[in-house]
């Protein structure tokens, strides 16, 4: 019996679950191979659609599917707490104690926005990266009496395009809702408006035509909720009447506690085979590798191929050479009912294309659909 663990049933985990599924259903029946899910949840989250819910255009609802049903039903699911990797064991060791003991593991944990990380962060700023940061900010936007909006952002961090979609949006927000006159800044830590420069480039054109003031080289030190101040590293000191932050990720604590990743939980994974380095039966996809690329759910979605395709192979007594190009997908929200796209991978960079309504309602439609590939079906 081959028994292979996927530890994190988010985009990653559900999406190569479901394609080994199908792909080794006869093994399966046969008792030669046991996939098995760990997740923490029993719920399954779609997190784009936290960046609509700030603007009151989602329901938490909309976001979450029950983790069984997006699941295969030859696959089993075990929802808790995983607390640890034993390699030496080779075993998932879970909160209540329980050993999950696997061939071959397969990572795929995620990050989480750490605004501990910034004192006063917590307390003075609101972060849409979660259902309930987003419905905060839903309800401080509703409550809005107008003046500057700053936007800041923390690296690493999840979905790269996402504080630029968000600025865009609440321009469009800001315009239809009496406050023509509010400011929107948009910082940035380097240089330039965005790491990836074409997007840098792009955005720097669509903001001068929205009205929205930017910074760069704007690392944030510290937060004063009282005063209502952004003081940064550079030593600027800026003033905000609703602070919209996109906080620096770290990498889960499973990572650290299994002595599996660098200072920020990120685990040295090979760039295309997916492999933790050192390993030959661990796979690392999505959020959780230290790999110079977007931290984005198409990220996981096209390793997600490469891993389950090179673990079919391997079953069948291949060698498991498919190799991840460092593919990603992005849309982009514009606002004004608007999206563009960005695809790019470790060759080719981005091409932003001038946003259309057309692509928006792709965008719209996509969401839907995601359930679909979640479950391994397109
Ligand atoms: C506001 C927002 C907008 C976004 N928009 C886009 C977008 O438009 N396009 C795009 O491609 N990406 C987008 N993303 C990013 C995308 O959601 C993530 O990059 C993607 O979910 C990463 O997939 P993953 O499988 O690595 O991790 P996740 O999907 O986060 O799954 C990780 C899973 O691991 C589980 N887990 C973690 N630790 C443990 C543990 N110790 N024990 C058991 N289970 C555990 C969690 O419960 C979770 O289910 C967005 C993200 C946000 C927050």
């Amino acid at each position: 019996m081959t028994r292979i663990v996927l530890l994190g049933g988010g985009v990653g985990g559900s999406m190569v679950s479901n394609q080994l599924a199908r792909q080794l259903k006869p093994e399966i029946l046969r008792g030669e191979v046991e996939i098995t899910v760990i997740n923490e949840s029993d719920t399954h989250v779609y997190q784009p659609y936290f960046l609509y819910m700030a603007f009151d255009q989602a329901v938490p609802a909309d976001a979450k599917r029950p983790e069984r049903a997006v699941l295969n039903n030859q696959i089993k699911l075990v929802v808790g707490h995983a607390e640890r990797v034993d390699r030496e064991a080779k075993d998932v060791v879970m909160g209540d104690g329980a050993h999950i003991p696997y061939d071959y593991l397969v990572i795929a944990t995620g990050s989480r926005p750490a605004p501990e990380t910034v004192p006063g962060l917590v307390e003075g700023g609101h972060i849409f990266y979660t259902e309930e940061g987003a419905l905060k900010l839903r309800d401080a936007l509703a409550e809005f009496t107008g003046g500057r909006v700053l936007v800041t952002v923390g690296v690493p961090h999840k979905c790269p395009v996402a504080p630029v979609e968000f600025t865009l949006m609440v321009r469009d927000w800001l315009d239809t809702h009496g406050f023509e006159s509010s400011e929107v800044l948009y910082t940035y830590p380097i240089g330039r408006l965005h790491s990836l420069e074409p997007v840098a480039a792009w955005a720097t054109e669509i903001f001068d035509q929205r009205r929205i003031d930017s910074r760069t080289f704007f690392n944030v030190e510290t937060v004063d909720s009282e005063k209502k101040t952004v003081t940064t590293l550079e030593g600027d000191t800026v003033s905000y009447d609703l602070l919209v932050a996109i906080p620096p990720h770290l990498g889960q604590d499973i990572v650290k506690r299994s002595g599996l990743g660098d200072a920020g939980n990120w685990i040295a994974t090979d760039r295309h085979s997916l492999l933790m380095q050192g390993t030959d039966n661990i796979y690392v996809l999505g959020d959780a590798t230290n790999l110079p690329i977007s931290k984005a759910g198409s990220t996981a979605h096209f390793q997600a191929d490469v891993v389950s395709s090179n673990l079919v192979n391997r079953i069948h007594g291949g060698l498991g050479s498919v190799r991840y190009d460092g593919k990603v997908f992005c849309f982009i929200e514009a606002g004004n009912d608007e999206a563009t796209y960005v695809k790019f991978d470790y060759q080719h960079p981005p091409k932003p294309q001038p946003p259309t309504e057309m692509i928006h309602l792709y965008k719209l439609a996509f969401n839907k659909m995601y359930w679909l590939s979640a479950a391994g079906i397109l």
